[in-house]
């Protein structure tokens, strides 16, 4: 996998998200963790979303959570083969329909679970500047973005039902 170095940044500023990503794996506890809204919609943001696509992409998902990745903020990425989408604070709407599908997780390798989502939502988020937006999304990409915001409030595949190797059950 290449790896492409950016320019690093002015000495003397804190960066809030780490340049680094590093996939945590269930049960690692920020999984479960709360998440805080972004409120600051600045550059290292801007950087810190590009980063999850790319990362998304190198682990070959459809769907990526902050939390994933170390995170405690409410932002998502997500490429079902339609374009990339970066979503800051997203929320759900509206929501209709309903399909049982199997579903896997990055961060619980191996395990899948059948789950019923909605087939239709209408998601509110904000884009990288902070300025909000609305669409709809149905299918695959419906089911993925109920899946990432799943991880915002803590959520996994495994609560839905027990995963196919269901060693941490109790
Ligand atoms: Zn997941």
């Amino acid at each position: 996998m290449g790896s492409k170095e950016k320019a690093g940044l002015p000495s003397g500023k804190a960066n809030l998200y780490p340049e680094h990503l590093d996939l945590r794996i269930y049960p690692d506890p920020v999984l479960r963790l709360e998440t805080s809204p972004v409120i600051l919609f600045d550059r290292e943001l801007c950087d810190l979303l590009e980063n999850m696509l790319g990362f998304m992409k190198a682990h070959r998902g459809i769907g990526l959570a902050a939390p994933q990745i170390g995170i405690a903020r409410r932002i998502v990425v997500a490429d079902t083969g339609q374009g990339p989408l970066k979503l800051v604070n997203p929320e759900i709407v509206t929501q209709a329909g309903g399909e049982i599908m199997p579903e896997g997780c990055l961060s619980l390798p191996g395990s899948f679970a059948r789950i019923r989502r909605n087939t239709h939502v209408e998601v509110k988020a904000r884009d990288v500047r902070g300025k909000p937006f609305r669409f709809e999304a149905v299918g695959l990409l419906a089911r993925v973005l109920q899946h990432e915001i799943d991880h915002l409030n803590g959520k996994l595949i495994c609560d839905y039902n027990p995963p196919d190797h269901a060693g941490d059950q109790p």
